[in-house]
């Protein structure tokens, strides 16, 4: 075909606008935006047909210059520009609070709670019985003390900005002991010493990576010593040839020299996982109950609820966090409380299946290994459909994650997933991309596995649908 000819025989956004296919992309949004796309894809055509040499290859321009072939493009450059970038995703990682993944799935209660408060008024900042303004803080805060025992608490945005209001409140302009095999990186560059610094606290480090004893803190004591602190070693364990002082005896010596002890406790559970021997997790009462003056910890990991940083301890201290002018910038929104609210609900009613993190948590792995068998046998059931994929079962491992628990390995069956002629790397990208909800796998010695224990239930289908459509596209590539 000429390049001219081919210029001239492109169709007008007019023709295409006004063929009847086009009604229903009308009944999705305005007509100049349609108009728009519509123009937009000729103008690139009009650029490919320019940018060829002399001739054009037929075939491909009359498979690309129809009016149905225009519609359908400019119907994929409208979704794709006002779909919504954040979305549902399948976690077939095994990674049960996936930090890139979101963290937490909320439970019904707490869903219900959103709803409600995000789409009406609320008493957010109103007392309703006194009729004058109240604090957003009262929402929450006689149930995190009675969860865990502390006198008082309070929330703000994260555990992140709860260390640092904490170390501002508690630490500024004086100094803080803090021991070497607790100089922690949570990740995304959030470190102890860093945020230390930022708070206007000075650093003093004792003892060593592996050791650290009671004399070593109480031998850093100086007249500029305003707090001892104690940080959970989330993410990472020193095992072998290592000893901490037991959190009584440090919470001890700190009161007999009058200073207060901090604890961020990271993850923070409300429910026992250690009397359920699942890790080794204590629970948030157990500090307090030590003695501990302020711990903080996050909503979102093995709590289960929404993204919220909560500090709880002695009223004293609380009272004067509430005070701290940083306060305003850090604390959450009506969201997050309901969210957060609704969940410390389901705990007090001791309905910790309701919540998805503590239920998969405590799922036995034989429930696991069913539900990984069901959907392995339902890929095999029809193997035209899923050609060129291939199934196996192997043995695999899911992860709490989030920097929780990070010795817990949960046995747990995976599927592996493996198409001749193509790399895992393909078969993974394919996954994320084809239409309907992107599964999220992992790779493991150029295999996909599928780790159906942090999948929420009721979603098998969609990850068989998503498999589905995986397997068609793949056989187009071929
Ligand atoms: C995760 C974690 C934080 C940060 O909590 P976010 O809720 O993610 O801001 C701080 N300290 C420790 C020890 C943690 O494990």
């Amino acid at each position: 075909l000429d390049k001219q000819q081919a210029l001239r025989n492109l169709p007008s956004v007019h023709s295409v606008l006004s063929h009847s296919a086009c009604e229903s992309l009308l009944l999705l949004y305005s007509h100049s935006l349609v108009a728009k796309a519509i123009g937009d894809e000729i103008a690139e055509l009009r650029t490919r047909c320019q940018s060829a040499k002399v001739e054009i290859d037929d075939d491909w321009y009359a498979d690309v210059t129809t009016t149905l072939s225009i519609l359908q493009s400019a119907k994929l450059r409208l979704s794709r520009r006002f779909g919504s970038s954040l979305q549902k995703v399948l976690n077939v990682t095994g990674v049960i609070l996936h930090t890139n993944l979101g963290r937490a799935p909320l439970s019904g209660r707490a869903l219900e709670a959103v709803n409600q408060v995000a789409s009406s008024y609320s008493n957010l900042e109103f007392n309703i019985e006194e009729g004058k303004r109240g604090s957003r803080h009262a929402h929450v805060e006689d149930r995190i003390c009675r969860l865990t025992g502390a006198e008082s608490a309070l929330v703000v945005n994260n555990n992140a900005a709860a260390v640092l209001l904490v170390f501002h409140e508690m630490g500024r302009s004086g100094e803080a002991i803090v021991s070497r095999g607790q100089l922690v990186e949570i990740g995304g560059s959030f470190r102890i010493p860093d945020v230390m610094a930022e708070s206007g606290v000075s650093l003093v480090e004792v003892g060593t990576t592996n050791k650290t004893r009671l004399v070593d803190y109480e031998k850093a004591v100086t007249n500029d010593t305003k707090l001892i602190v104690r940080v959970h070693t989330s993410n990472y364990r020193i095992v072998g040839f290592a000893e901490q002082p037991p959190l009584i005896s440090l919470v001890g010596m700190a009161h007999e020299k009058g200073l207060p002890v901090y604890e961020d406790l990271g993850s923070g559970a409300l429910f026992d996982f250690e009397s359920a021997s699942v890790g080794d997790e204590k629970p948030v009462k157990h500090s307090i109950q030590a003695g501990v003056d302020v711990v903080s910890f996050s909503g979102d990991k093995l709590l289960g609820g929404a993204q919220a940083g909560i500090i709880a301890g002695k009223k004293e201290w609380i009272d004067r966090m509430k005070k701290n002018p940083l306060l305003r910038a850090l604390r959450p929104d009506k969201m997050t409380l309901a969210a957060l609210e609704a969940t410390l609900i389901d705990y007090e009613l001791e309905k910790y299946e309701d919540i998805p993190i503590v239920r998969m948590l405590l799922e036995s792995s034989d429930v696991a290994m069913d539900r990984t068998q069901m959907v392995y046998e339902e890929l095999l059931m029809q193997d035209k459909e899923f050609y060129p994929l291939e199934f196996a079962l192997v043995e695999d491992h899911a992860q709490v994650g989030g920097g929780a628990l990070p010795l817990l390995t949960l046995p747990t069956p995976a599927i592996s997933v493996f198409a001749a002629g193509f790399h895992a790397g393909q078969v993974f990208r394919v996954m994320r991309s084809v239409p309907g909800t992107p599964i999220i796998a992992r790779i493991v010695n150029e295999k996909v596995l599928l780790n159906l224990k942090s999948l929420l239930p009721g979603e098998e289908k969609m990850l068989i649908e998503g498999i589905r459509a995986t397997a068609a596209r793949l056989r187009k590539m071929v």
